[in-house]
């Protein structure tokens, strides 16, 4: 990762308080040092009138100087001894600047919290005020009287009567509404406390310590990771096991293996999928020694968290992406839970992967930390590097939770059309639901919007129109045209299907919406609840509607991807899934992945309780491997034919692919742009072999708030090589910058995509 340039000319930060990170000083590299300079480096300079040392960190080299020159003064020396742990950060701020493209200053700001003043917060806290005996009959009043949020409360509290709950954590991820608590509260059941803004939300918890007894599989997994560690051995372990097989456990175990060494650890969960019933046991593990992050935390608080962690006040942290830059003095253990999420890759400048982010993180910390990896469908990414080495593998086999996993039917949509139905809904799912609402059982139906982009097929023989030099689908674009999101490639709309001749060939466009009017339609007595980007909009009302869901207040759940994560659903015995395709023809390499988890992810749905479950998948290519392995629950066999077709198309994990996104207000400006880019690159790349370039063409969303959006696709086996180019491409805007033709553009990049730009 070195960019020494032998430039003259350096751009420091001295100071990293945090709000001044943005200003930056110029500065002289004197001869003796020149060549030895990167950014990132931490380097002492003479500052202010008194010329005072201070230490400061690089984060430019340039060859003009946009200061006077001989007022410049020069750098004093490279900082070497006593690096602070605001250090690793630093360094990994260049890291991320040099491995996903971006500024200095936008990767500073993305591992340094902004540091807010705290107002004066009051905290609440939930407790029982009658005694257990008499709200355990009040709970069981709640039961026979369908008082299911106040069943839920009370179920909770009475698990550890002595504990008090934080308010937020039963109104936010319990989802249970103050309405609830406040007519609990009105009957004696329990009692609401207030008091000043307490540093740790949850100081009173007790601590249970460890009661369940490992499994051999957990066992050997926690001593294999903690044996390692005491032999100074640092590896990147992946968890592969189904939900339920105990991976939560061990992370917890190896935790405190690692607090007992006195050591910290991180816990990666996507915010999604941590639910209350995980962060209790969090709580009951480590008590007042563990802090959770999340998005509803103001920057105050965000900041009060880490400086928690910096003062050793806590051992564990848990949080989404974010939380990896907790700075603990000396951090162990780096667990990322559900590590194939798509939130795990930051969608704004710099465009960095938590999981790539944290096995740079703990190879940077002076004592090296271990990175532990865990999923039920670990990403393609994270399996082939645990089968080439790279990472350990470790497999969880069993469910510890018994119960079975649920029986799963593909429903061939085009035999459906056949016999002449062209509802959404094809005859076996109807009477699955039928049946469940006579039975009192719940439904979820699920639909993937993230394909609606508008993949076109025919619904007689599922043909789909793909491109022939990407392998990826079509899209659907305003004056009957089918694009290729990576290459340009377009033809027109067909009315005719090429492979079977039929007319039947549209784009599948049914949404939340749609699903639930036809709900209606077949039964009006059913109760059904709409969860998608709509319904969601509002603070809260993602919890709102699963607890709603929880208490039973609907039959019938119908949502996007959102509903598969996270939360139980006892009663729930039928999933059905409604058009398996739409995920597979998302116009990206990773379609047939997403479709893999997020079925797997569905069908994991159904069953949770006492009650067996059924899934029912409905698409019309029901023989697409994707669909057939996540039917038979056969991650193998998904991996085994998708890397296949990665290494043949040299996409990512096998190859590595950077998006050169190019936004511009005027169209013809931008695609000129976006040309001349191209040419610069094709003329001044030096592995000219090494790489492919492809576009520009018109971005997935070609544009938004009227900027126009272009893309260049790099594709090379070898990231350097990408790196390189993404060099030359910043070059090049700084010298249209100098020669003032840079106006009104912006160039980004993404490396190894997880979405298309
Ligand atoms: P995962 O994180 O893989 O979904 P969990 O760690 O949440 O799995 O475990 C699933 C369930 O099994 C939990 O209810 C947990 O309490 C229980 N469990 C985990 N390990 C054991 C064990 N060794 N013995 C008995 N129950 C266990
Ligand atoms: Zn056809
Ligand atoms: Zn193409």
């Amino acid at each position: 990762m070195t960019d020494k340039k032998d430039y003259p000319f350096a751009n420091i930060i001295i100071n990293i308080s945090h709000e001044q990170v943005d200003r930056a000083f110029g500065y002289r590299i004197p001869d003796r040092l020149r060549g030895m300079i990167d950014v990132g480096s931490c380097v002492i300079v003479p500052f202010g009138r008194g010329d005072h040392l201070r230490k400061g960190y690089v984060v430019e080299l340039t060859d003009k100087s946009d200061y006077d020159v001989n007022k410049l003064k020069y750098i004093n020396d490279i900082a070497t001894k006593d690096l602070p742990a605001e250090d690793v950060f630093i360094k990994l701020a260049a890291w991320m600047r040099r491995n996903y493209g971006s500024t200095m200053y936008a990767a500073l700001k993305t591992v340094l919290p902004a540091h807010k003043k705290q107002s004066g917060l009051k905290h609440r806290f939930i407790s029982l005020r009658m005694d257990i005996r008499e709200a355990r009959e009040y709970y069981y009043e709640c039961k026979t009287k369908h008082r299911k949020a106040q069943e839920r409360l009370l179920e909770a509290i009475l698990e550890d009567p002595e504990v008090r709950l934080p308010y937020e954590l039963i109104t936010g991820k319990m989802g249970i509404s103050s309405a609830v608590i406040r007519a609990l509260k009105d009957k004696c059941v329990i009692k609401v406390e207030e008091e000043d803004y307490l540093r740790n939300p949850v100081r009173d918890m007790k601590v249970t310590g460890d009661n369940l007894c490992l499994s051999n599989e957990q066992q050997a997994i926690v001593s294999r990771v903690i044996s390692d560690y005491d032999q100074n051995i640092r590896r990147t372990y992946l968890i592969h096991g189904i939900t339920g097989s105990g991976k939560t456990e061990v992370y917890i175990r190896m935790i405190a293996e690692i607090i007992k060494r006195g050591k910290q650890a991180i816990v990666l969960i996507p915010e999604i999928a941590l639910t209350y019933q995980t962060l209790m046991r969090f709580y009951r593990h480590f008590g007042d020694r563990v802090s959770v992050m999340n998005s509803t935390l103001s920057p105050g608080e965000k900041y009060d968290q880490f400086e928690r962690a910096r003062q050793g006040l806590i051992d564990v942290m848990i949080g989404p992406r974010s939380a990896l830059f907790t700075p603990f003095p000396g951090l162990g253990l780096i667990v990322m839970d559900e590590e194939h999420e798509g939130s795990y890759k930051s969608e704004q400048m710099p465009r960095y992967h938590a999981r790539e982010t944290a096995v740079a993180l703990a190879g940077m910390l002076p004592d090296k930390a271990s990175v532990v990896l865990g999923s039920a469908t670990p990403s393609l990414d994270a399996y082939y590097r645990a089968l080439t080495g790279e990472y350990v593998l470790l497999r969880l086999t069993r469910r510890l939770t018994g119960g079975t996993l649920p029986e799963v039917v593909r429903v061939d949509l085009r035999e459906e059309l056949r016999s002449g139905n062209r509802s959404i809904f094809s005859r076996v799912l109807r009477e699955g639901i039928e049946e469940r609402l006579t039975k009192g059982e719940q439904v979820m139906l699920f639909i993937n919007r993230r394909g609606l982009a508008g993949f076109v097929s025919c619904r007689s023989c599922g043909h789909v129109f793909k491109c022939p030099h990407c392998d990826v689908s079509l899209s659907e674009h305003r004056g009957g045209k089918l694009v290729c999101h990576y290459c340009g490639y377009n033809e027109p709309v067909r009315k005719i299907c090429p492979k079977c001749g039929s007319k039947y060939v549209s784009s599948f466009r049914a949404g939340t919406q749609q699903i639930e009017n036809e709900v209606h339609k077949f039964w009006p007595g059913a109760r059904t609840l709409r969860m998608d980007a709509d319904t969601t909009r509002s603070k809260d009302s993602y919890e709102k509607i699963l607890s709603s869901f929880a208490n039973e207040e609907a039959d019938i759940l119908i949502g996007t991807q959102m509903i598969v994560k996270g939360h139980d659903f006892p009663s729930v015995t039928l999933v059905g899934v409604l058009a398996a395709d739409m995920s597979l023809y998302a116009a990206d390499y990773r379609a047939a992945e997403r479709t893999f988890q997020l079925l797997t992810q569905a069908a994991g749905r159904a069953g949770r309780g006492q009650l067996p479950g059924l899934v029912v998948i409905q698409s019309y290519q029901p023989d697409n491997y994707a669909i057939v392995s996540a039917s038979g629950h056969d991650y193998e066999s998904f991996y085994n034919e998708e890397i296949e077709y990665r290494r043949l198309m040299g996409y990512p994990p096998v190859g590595h692919m950077m998006a050169i996104g190019i936004s511009s207000g005027d169209e013809e400006k931008g695609i000129a742009f976006a040309n001349r880019l191209r040419a610069h690159l094709d003329r001044n790349r030096k592995d000219k072999t090494g790489s492919v370039l492809i576009g520009p063409t018109p971005a997935a969303i070609s544009k938004i708030n009227d900027i126009f959006r272009f893309v260049i696709y790099v594709k090379s086996s070898n990231y350097a090589i990408l790196t390189s180019i993404k060099d030359l491409a910043d070059e090049f805007v700084k010298e249209m910058q100098a020669a003032g033709q840079y106006r009104g553009y912006s160039v980004q990049f993404d490396f190894d995509p997880m979405n298309t730009f």
